[in-house]
This record gives structure tokens, sequence and C-alpha cells, in this order.
């Protein structure tokens, strides 16, 4: 029997005896840029690879895009602009309609690819990211038509180009949070995905060809920085919409000072997860689980700090340490496995870097005694416990599967305690009194707050944040205004 445990970050799940396969999916040695309608080689003629970090064998090559790509990509969207801003918005939808429904038909064949280029478990990729992928698909699509009714007695117009670039924790998904609303609004874009995790954001690609949408109205640079860069600075373009570091999302603001360009940012997070004595106990410890463990630990509103009322924290603090003992790390293939590879080597240093601190400001460090595989980016569930607010595990962001621990006595220190971080992008309740969720939930600083669960995410709901976390809502009715000029 396989070891059944109880991770429940979704529980439809079905367990079975043998891991997902490589051998379900046909990747390409080599990837050029999508643009126009059509795959091209790099201007300069230069790829890098994209690796799986579970056992670090290369998957593909990818282009390196340059400011040539980018420039011909861009052209490419404002020639595309200049039909699918006048197709009837009906026509319109019914292209978007198809594109989630293609993606649910290919769910599992992209599932896959995002466990081995990303490292997160198949579970994840196979439940959340794809499923919910098509979701904003089949969401914004609905939108298209009845955007007099989004927004009654204004007019709503399309705005033109977006440049968009999205990071490596979720890539499917940040992919389609960008451009069904975008499209869906008769705009076009322009998208780079991150360089550790552009496949399927490639196949994705290979999809929207196969759907017929007009050549030039999704185009798809891959590259680094630099190639982010040149799409932030290219003048053919009306609107950024970044989600990644805090620090790339003050560069990007600074490059477009001046400019009448828009943009949205979704940057870093350090989410308070507060649970209060009269919690139901077990659930709760799910939830501090789920909240810092899903995806390893990179997840911008991932509940990286634990506040726990001084009453239960004993209680709290050794069902915690039971459950971990229970997690399974490794492969990300396998259906039981709870927590993948690191995305990176930069990031497995990043998180190694933050442990050693961890362990120098006095925090005590508890890692289970799970094997972990020789090769390949792996990191135990790890907590910290008897934290103080001025350690930096405690004030920046790690983005991996780490925990710094706090307790507090007073509801009202609960909070204070809670809203002491440079990031406001989500945070999490757990009590059996629904006067204490309102309370706690409209004095946290954070654009998303959870009660009594966490993580869980909707297409209808608008996500983003407050103060370092970034500006602007995706997601919802609200995720629809950044791509319109409302008259
Ligand atoms: P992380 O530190 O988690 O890797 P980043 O913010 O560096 O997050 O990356 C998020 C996305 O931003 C990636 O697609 C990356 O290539 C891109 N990027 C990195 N630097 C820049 C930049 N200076 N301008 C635009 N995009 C960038």
């Amino acid at each position: 029997m396989p070891k059944v445990n109880t991770l429940n970050f979704n529980t439809d799940w079905q367990y079975a005896e043998a891991p997902e396969s490589s051998d379900h999916v046909q990747l390409e040695s080599r990837y050029g840029h999508f643009i126009n309608g059509k795959f091209v080689a790099p201007a300069n003629g230069r790829y890098f690879k994209t690796i799986n970090p579970a056992n670090e064998a290369k998957l593909a090559d990818i282009a390196s895009g340059s400011a040539a790509d980018v420039d011909k990509a861009v052209r490419a969207a404002k020639k595309g602009y200049k039909t699918w801003s006048r197709t009837p918005a009906k026509e319109r939808a019914k292209y978007v309609y198809r594109i989630a429904r293609m993606l649910q038909e290919r769910s599992r064949e992209f599932a896959v690819i995002e466990s081995m280029d990303g490292g997160k478990p198949i579970r994840e990729s196979k439940n959340i990211d794809i499923p919910l992928a098509a979701a904003h698909f089949f969401y914004y699509a609905g939108w298209a038509d009845k955007l007099d009714y989004a927004f009654p007695n204004r007019r709503a117009s399309s705005i033109g180009v977006a440049g968009q670039i999205i990071p490596w924790n979720f890539p499917l998904l940040m992919a389609a949070w960008k451009i069904a609303p975008a499209i869906a609004t008769g705009n076009t874009v322009v998208l780079k995905p991150a360089e550790t995790t552009p496949l399927t954001a490639l196949m994705l690609a290979k999809v929207i060809q196969e759907s017929g949408l007009p050549d030039g109205v999704v185009n798809i640079i891959t590259g680094a920085g630099k190639t982010g860069s040149a799409i932030v600075n290219h003048p053919g373009i009306q609107k950024i919409a970044f989600t990644g570091s805090t620090e790339v999302g003050k560069i990007i603001q600074k490059a477009i000072a001046g400019t009448n360009k828009r943009y949205t940012l979704e940057l870093g997070g350090k989410a308070a997860n507060i649970i209060f004595e009269d919690a139901a106990i077990d659930q709760a410890v799910e939830g501090i689980i789920n909240g810092i463990f899903f995806n390893q630990g990179h997840v911008c509103c991932a509940g990286s700090r634990l506040f726990i009322q001084e009453s239960v924290a004993d209680l709290v603090i050794r069902k915690l340490k039971d459950r971990m003992e229970t997690l399974i790390v490794g492969d990300p293939l396998d259906k039981n496995t709870d927590i993948g590879a690191i995305n990176s080597k930069d990031q497995l240093d990043k998180i190694k870097y933050y442990l050693k601190i961890g362990v120098n400001e006095g925090a005590e460090m508890y890692q289970p005694s799970c094997r972990i595989p020789q090769k390949g980016y792996w990191c135990r569930p790890t907590l910290f416990l008897n934290c103080a607010q001025s350690h930096r595990i405690v004030q920046e962001e790690i983005f991996g599967p780490v925990l710094a621990v706090q307790t507090f006595r007073t509801v009202d220190e609960g909070i204070e305690k809670a809203n002491n971080t440079p990031y406001g992008l989500s945070g999490g309740v757990w009590t059996d009194k629904g006067s204490k969720i309102f309370k706690v939930s409209s004095k946290l600083r954070a654009g998303v707050i959870w009660a009594n669960t966490y993580n869980k995410f909707d297409p209808s709901s608008p996500f983003g944040g407050y103060k370092e976390s970034g500006m602007g809502r995706e997601g919802g009715l609200h995720g629809l205004m950044p791509y319109l000029e409302l008259n």
C-alpha cells in the first residue's frame, strides 16, 4: 500500500500506485519564440537550457530573447491589435473559451511538464495549477461581451499592447492570469515567462496557435531579466503587468516613471497566519502546513509567519512537528509527494542562506527526519521557533518551505505583530468566532485574507497587495480594469 497522508491541498485526489511518467509527454529539444502566430528562432541565435530541478537533467534549449526579438513581438502585437480590438466581443470570447477547453483537454500533459520544469508536486499541478489556469480563461471569456454590465454607464475600450512578465512559481497559472483578461478585453500581449520555467508557456503558445487565435494577439518571448527589461522599456507597449520580486518591481517602477505606461505589480509577501486559542486546532495545523509548504513555499502569499496565541502554543507546535514528520519530500511526479524540488540552485542557495541567518539570529530550528534525494535541489520543511520581530527571517521573504513562529497574548497584540512587516499581500485567521474574523480581517493591512482556510484561489476574487507587495489587482472584476480605458 502506498503511504496515504492527508495533506489536503485538494480532497478530490485519488491516490494511485505509479508515479506520473515523463513518457506521457513529448518535449521538443529546442523552442523558439512565439511571434505573430509562429515559432521563430531568436535573432542572435542564442539559446539557454531549462532543466528539471529534481534531477538536474536538461529538458530543452530555449530561445534567449534580445531587444530585436522583443521589438519584433511588439510590432506583431501592434499589428494584431488593429483587427483584434475591432473584433466583436462575442467572437473574441469564442477564442478564449476555446483556449480554456483545450487546456482542460491537455491538462495531464501540462501538469506533468509543469512539475518537471518547476519541481512542484504533480498533485498540485494536476489539481490546482492547470485547472485554475483553464478556469481563468473561462472566467474572462465570460466577461468579454458583458463589459457594459461590468461597468454600467461607462464606455469600456481596450488600451493596446500589454507587456507581461511572470515568475517561476506558478508558470502556466500566471500566464493565464495575465493573458486571459488582456485578450478578452481586446488587447494584444507580449508575455515573458521566467527563465527557469518557460515550458508550459510555450505549450500554451501551441494551444493558442491551434485554437486559431489571430496572429499577433499573443506573443511569447523567452529569456531572463534583460529580455524582461527590453519589454518594460519598449515604447510600443501601453501597459506592464509584472509578477515577481519586490526588488525587480521597484526597478520596473523607476523604468516607466515619466512614461504614460500603466502598470500593475504583484510583488513579494510575508503573510501572517494567526491561530487563536478558540480555533479548531487540527484544522489549523493543516492550514499552517498548507500555508507554508504548498509549492515548496514558493508562493508570494505563503503563510510564512505563524502567530499562535500563547495558551495553545505548546499544543499547536507539538502537533505541527508531528505532522511535519509525515510529509514526503521527493519526486515531483510521485502522487504521494507533499514537497517537491526547490525551483533552482539559486533559490536553494538563497533558502540555505536564510537558514544560516535564522540560526545565527538565535531562533531554534526544527526539521523533520525525512530523507531527501541526493541529486537535484531539495530543502526539508523547516520551523524556526522563538523568533523575534526584529529577526531577518521574520521580516524578509525567503520563498521556501521555512516558517517563522511567534506567539501573542491578546487579539490586539496579534494584529499589531502581524501588521509589523513591509509587505501586505495576504493573511490567515483561525478562530471559532465570526466576530473575531471580522475584527481581525478588517484590521490586517493585506490584500487577501483567508479565514479558517488558506491558499484558496478562484478567478472571481481579486488578488493583490498593499505596501511593498505591489499595486493593482488581478482576478475578478477588478482584474479587467487595468486592461480597459473607462470613459
Ligand atoms: P525571483 O527573484 O523570484 O526570480 P524576479 O523578480 O527576479 O523573481 O523574476 C520575475 C520575472 O521578472 C522573471 O520573468 C524575470 O526574468 C523577470 N525579470 C528579472 N529582472 C527583470 C528586469 N530588470 N526587468 C524586467 N523583468 C525582469
